[in-house]
């Protein structure tokens, strides 16, 4: 499409995106957003002022051209607006549909300032679904091979990420993966509705494409150590990407009844071993008529909204703070709401309750205030004395957080952890230990994929420096 003169339509309202309805999507496990058409793409680019100073760049964790892409929509060069994308994010189409937009690019948005922000992760969503579904072949720019090899553990966004990166340097790339699918919390955790894994394996398979090796049923630190890849199977350096997936619990009674789940446990179960299709798939969940989703995270609320399409009857998020202190996205909150979700905040559970049968029957809370911001710079929930309740439940799913996979710190300790097993890094992505960096969840705690996805990008950087240089500074 050739040129169009730029003009931008600052007062016309924000797009919206086409959407299944939420009765209908609440039983089904099928995309929630169906994505912007050519021309709705079109028609939001021209609201972005193509800013000489773009504050939603520095919003960016990666720092993508964003009025860059948005002028390529606008004139119609969706192919050009895709490969803009990919110059500073691997993942686009996953980006443009779990990225916290509103925290990040579209905050900063100046469009914001009077009216809605210009919709950035529904644009980049469009450019690179656009791509993917025109059949054309990515054009990989590949450098000469260097003779080096680099091994990457785990095959979330960060590793991911990072093997990418280094394969385009033209280092031999070995993916190793403890699960039997690559993807990480894009396979396991985050659910069909909202993240296809359709979109996920072509990334995969793109990374193939490049001459990434990726072996599935792998852990490390079973089936090698990180010394024994150093030394004895020919690597010149390795990244860590485990992640966070060693779920918290409250450590409160009856966290061991029949109807506890973990939300990893009970999301991998559906996602992964696709309970969501049993007699089909072999691995049933059992999902009860009344469901409580402790926590009110992203992995909150995709375990809330798993339990409606299974078909709970009443699903209920229970949340020991006030609305305005929510870590889940916006939007989710609000797809959540639409389906039926029932937010019970300002409680806290103190006790499950089983019946003679050790199965669950009750969660027992007690109400809450927010006081003072803690550590964290959330307020402070504080127990209302005498406020306890019972609350009839079948099934209790704890959602509080995860903290970092422990294997690799427990088999190689000259590698330096921080509290909660961390992995200690430097700026550019070093461990304390030559020749091993790390980066993700496994070094922040449970964070963004974005995050993760800057993180490995910048470790790869780091080592690509190394290889060539032979410098560990
Ligand atoms: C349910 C859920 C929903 C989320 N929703 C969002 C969202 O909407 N937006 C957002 O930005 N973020 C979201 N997050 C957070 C985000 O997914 C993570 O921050 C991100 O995936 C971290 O990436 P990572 O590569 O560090 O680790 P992971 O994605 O956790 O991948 C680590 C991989 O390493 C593998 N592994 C671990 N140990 C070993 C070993 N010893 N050997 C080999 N392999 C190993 C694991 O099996 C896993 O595949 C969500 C998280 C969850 C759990
Ligand atoms: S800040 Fe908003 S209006 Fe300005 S360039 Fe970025 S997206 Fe466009």
């Amino acid at each position: 499409m050739p040129d169009k003169k730029w003009i931008p339509q600052p007062k016309r309202p924000r797009t919206p995106i086409p959407e299944q309805k939420p009765e209908e999507r609440r039983r089904n496990f099928k995309e929630v957003a169906l994505g912007y058409t050519a021309e709705l793409a079109i028609q939001e680019a021209y609201r972005c002022l193509q800013c000489k100073n773009p504050l939603c760049v520095e919003g960016c964790p990666v720092g993508i051209d964003i009025p860059g892409f948005i002028r390529h929509i606008g004139e119609g060069r969706f192919e050009e607006a895709y490969y803009t994308l990919k110059k500073y994010n691997f993942l686009p189409a996953i980006c443009g549909r779990v990225c916290p937009q509103e925290s990040q690019c579209e905050k900063f948005c100046i469009m914001g300032k009077r009216f809605k922000p210009v919709a950035i992760g529904r644009l980049e969503r469009f450019a690179a679904d656009y791509f993917m579904e025109s059949g054309k072949k990515e054009d990989f720019k590949i450098d000469p091979p260097s003779g080096k090899k680099v091994a990457i553990i785990g095959s979330g966004p960060a590793g991911l990420t990072c093997a990418g990166e280094l394969a385009k340097k033209g280092h031999k790339v070995t993916i190793f993966e403890a699960l039997h699918k690559p993807g990480g919390v894009l396979v396991y955790g985050i659910p069909e509705f909202r993240l296809p894994k359709r979109i996920v394996d072509i990334e995969v398979e793109n990374l193939k494409k490049m001459g990434v090796e990726i072996k599935t049923s792998a852990i490390i630190g079973k089936l090698y150590t990180i010394d024994e890849l150093l030394e004895e199977e020919g690597f010149d350096a390795v990244f860590i990407g485990t992640g966070a997936g060693l779920p918290y619990f409250m450590g409160i009674p009856g966290e061991n009844l029949n109807g506890v789940y973990s939300a990893n446990e009970f999301l991998t179960r559906v996602n992964l071993m696709r309970a969501y299709m049993f007699p089909e798939a072999d691995t049933p969940v059992k999902i009860g008529e009344k469901v409580a989703v402790v926590g009110c995270g992203n992995t909150a609320l995709d375990a809330a909204r798993t339990a409606l399409r299974l078909g709970a009857k009443e699903t209920h998020i229970v949340y020991r703070r006030s609305k305005g202190e929510i870590p889940a996205r916006e939007e989710e909150v609000q797809h959540a709401i639409e389906e039926g979700v029932q937010f019970n905040l300002l409680t806290n559970p103190i006790e499950i309750i089983g019946d003679e049968n050790g199965w669950v029957k009750a969660l027992k809370c007690i109400r809450t205030r927010c006081g003072e911001p803690d550590e964290s710079g959330r307020r402070r929930p504080i127990p209302i004395e005498g406020s306890e309740f019972e609350f009839p439940v079948d099934t209790v799913i704890m959602a509080i957080g995860q903290g970092p996979n422990p294997l690799i710190q427990e088999t190689q300790p000259d590698i330096e952890v921080k509290r909660w097993g961390i992995i200690k890094i430097d700026e550019e992505g070093r461990t304390s230990k030559k020749g091993v960096f790390a980066g993700g969840d496994i070094v922040t705690g449970g964070a963004t994929v974005i995050l993760a996805m800057g993180q490995g990008k910048k470790a790869a950087q780091a080592i690509d420096e190394y290889l060539k240089t032979g410098k560990w500074a």
